[in-house]
């Protein structure tokens, strides 16, 4: 057995969910927040009154090399949810590696053959799917792939016609993950595809439409249902500010943001999710770890408030994915934490100011 260590962080306020505490002393022992006596501590290490927050839940990257991990790391990310692999390979071999974020991924998503984005991304043949009768077997080859969730990829079909998958397609596909105890997560770029998304069921909306702002209908028919959604703002910004040819709209980001605040005032869940991807078959490349501050900040200035942002990116994203043993500080929780200068509740681009990160307990910066 290695040697474990004990860790009391002194002297911080610590992010709970809805505000900070006063000035505490947390301690950490084999790698999980300890209810124990801090005195026993190996190591103590003055906080200086700074913000201790759950390590960071990235709720959309894309990730395919060490580096990625590390630089989200740095950031004091230590969860990342894959949102679909061209390359299966390279995600797995980034799974459970120690003093690196815990990655889940999506593996293969499914797309409909010849549909823009499996083209563009250079995604398998096995992740396309024709039709209902195809649900239960790309699901099945998920679960012996060992995915975490299911990502099915929905477009407009009035852009791509028979290349866009099918109201009744997605919903079997929801069906069948659904038995299989997976969440589905719909990437839907514009309205029309989150619509077909919202119809067939799915559990969670990527990326915050550009095209036009949601009717309240929509809106209201989306939290009745407990969708939720990982607008990535950081992508929908970064290609509505690209280079379109002439005669092509332009995808108005100031409509990504209202969506997002139609969102937040019907109490819908939003989940920080970044996007995070240097594949060069990409719209746009976001870079790992910093741009889910980026994000934090996105999302205050549609409308949530610091201390929503904050959960968005731990304690929600946590409940959302199932992953019951982090996003917040409590005994018995893993010990993923990040210790910035200042109050992020108050002003969210202290999240920036980072003094320490922790991955199950062991410091790496
Ligand atoms: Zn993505």
């Amino acid at each position: 057995m290695a040697h474990s260590t004990a860790t009391a962080i002194t002297n911080v306020r610590v992010f709970d969910g809805t505000g900070l505490t006063a000035p505490r002393t947390v301690f950490i022992e084999n790698g999980l927040i300890s209810s124990g006596d801090p005195a026993s501590a190996d190591t103590t290490i003055d906080g200086g009154g700074g913000t201790l927050l759950p390590g960071l839940i990235d709720t959309h990257v894309h990730v395919d090399k060490l580096e990625h991990l590390e630089r989200s790391l740095d950031w004091g990310l230590t969860t990342l949810l894959d949102m679909a692999a061209p390359n299966l390979d390279a995600v797995n071999a980034l799974r459970n590696l120690e003093r690196l974020p815990d990655v889940r991924s999506a593996g293969i998503p499914a797309t409909a053959p010849g549909a823009g984005h499996t083209v563009k991304m250079g995604f398998p043949a096995s992740s396309t799917v024709t039709g209902p009768q195809d649900a239960s077997p790309f699901v099945a080859a998920r679960l012996w792939e060992e995915s975490d969730y299911v990502k099915v990829v929905v477009e407009n079909p009035a852009h791509f016609g028979p290349a866009a998958i099918s109201t009744e397609t997605v919903a079997a596909i929801v069906m069948a993950a659904h038995e299989a105890n997976l969440l589905v997560i719909a990437h839907a770029v514009d309205t029309a595809a989150a619509e077909i998304a919202c119809a067939a069921g799915v559990d969670v909306l990527t990326h915050a439409p550009m095209d036009r702002v949601f009717n309240d209908h929509f809106i209201a028919r989306l939290a009745e249902r407990g969708i939720v959604s990982s607008p990535t703002l950081t992508m929908m910004r970064g290609i509505s500010e690209g280079a379109f040819p002439p005669g092509v709209p332009v995808p108005d980001f100031g409509n990504a943001r209202i969506n997002v605040a139609k969102f937040h005032d019907a109490g819908v869940t939003i989940l920080a999710g970044s996007d995070a991807n240097m594949d060069p078959g990409s719209p746009f490349n976001v870079p790992h770890g910093e741009s889910l501050h980026t994000e934090l900040g996105l999302l205050v200035e549609a409308g949530l408030t610091p201390t929503e942002a904050l959960r968005s990116a731990t304690s929600l994203a946590a409940a959302v994915f199932g992953l019951s043993d982090r996003g917040s500080i409590e005994a018995g929780r893993r010990a993923d934490l990040l210790l910035v200068e200042g109050d992020p509740t108050d002003d969210i681009a202290a999240t920036r100011n980072i003094q320490g990160v922790w991955i199950a307990g062991n410091r790496i910066r």
